[in-house]
């Protein structure tokens, strides 16, 4: 069986990268990532869903359901990491809020490349599937710009993840590499030679 996670760092292993949400630069730049992203699939939304005109069909309470679903998601995508990390490791996991990161991390181990793509993973494929499908089923416009806001802002919100997962996809290959995830903090480890 595939091993998913070790509780020391194995001989011989090097630090090959670090990405940490609380550093001001890599947290500037997530976030301009996010705000990107979400610009990008809200123009797209109104694009191809043509919803009439805001101020006439302007709806207080759905609004205010977008809100407090914006804010459930926060705590929601938090916790598909931590299913994903619980099912895979059955280790205790860190949960926390900066002013710019919401987070959980297992920071106690080391997971191998797989456990680490499917925990980065598990919210951006379960969140994409929801909001996604929201979009699409919704019969009225108005109703498919409620769920595309929800799309857009989860998706802007998977950029960190994304990151990490582009990294996992391109550079590091090797399914022996280790990722250390304090939750804001990930530090990627592949064994000397073999980086
Ligand atoms: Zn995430």
């Amino acid at each position: 069986m595939n091993k998913n996670y070790e509780t020391a760092l194995p001989e011989g292993y090097v630090t090959a990268y670090e990405i940490d949400a609380k550093n001001k630069k890599v947290g500037i730049l997530l976030n301009m990532a996010a705000l990107l992203i979400m610009a990008a699939v809200l123009a797209a939304a109104a694009a191809l869903i043509r919803p009439a005109n805001l101020l006439e069909n302007f709806d207080p309470l759905k609004w205010g359901i977008v809100i407090l679903a914006m804010l459930a998601y926060i705590v929601l995508h938090e916790l598909t990491h931590g299913a994903a990390y619980k099912l895979l490791t059955k280790q205790k996991l860190t949960f926390g809020f900066t002013a710019t990161v919401a987070f959980c991390g297992v920071p106690q181990i080391y997971v191998y490349r797989r456990a680490a793509l499917i925990s980065l993973l598990a919210p951006f494929v379960t969140f994409t599937l929801v909001f996604g499908g929201a979009v699409l089923l919704l019969p009225e416009a108005w109703d498919k710009m409620h769920a595309a806001v929800l799309l857009a802002m989860h998706l802007g919100g998977c950029a960190g993840d994304l990151y990490d997962t582009l990294l996992f996809a391109f550079r590091f290959r090797d399914p022996a590499t280790l990722m250390n995830d304090t939750g804001p903090k990930q530090t990627i480890f592949v064994p000397r030679n073999r980086s």
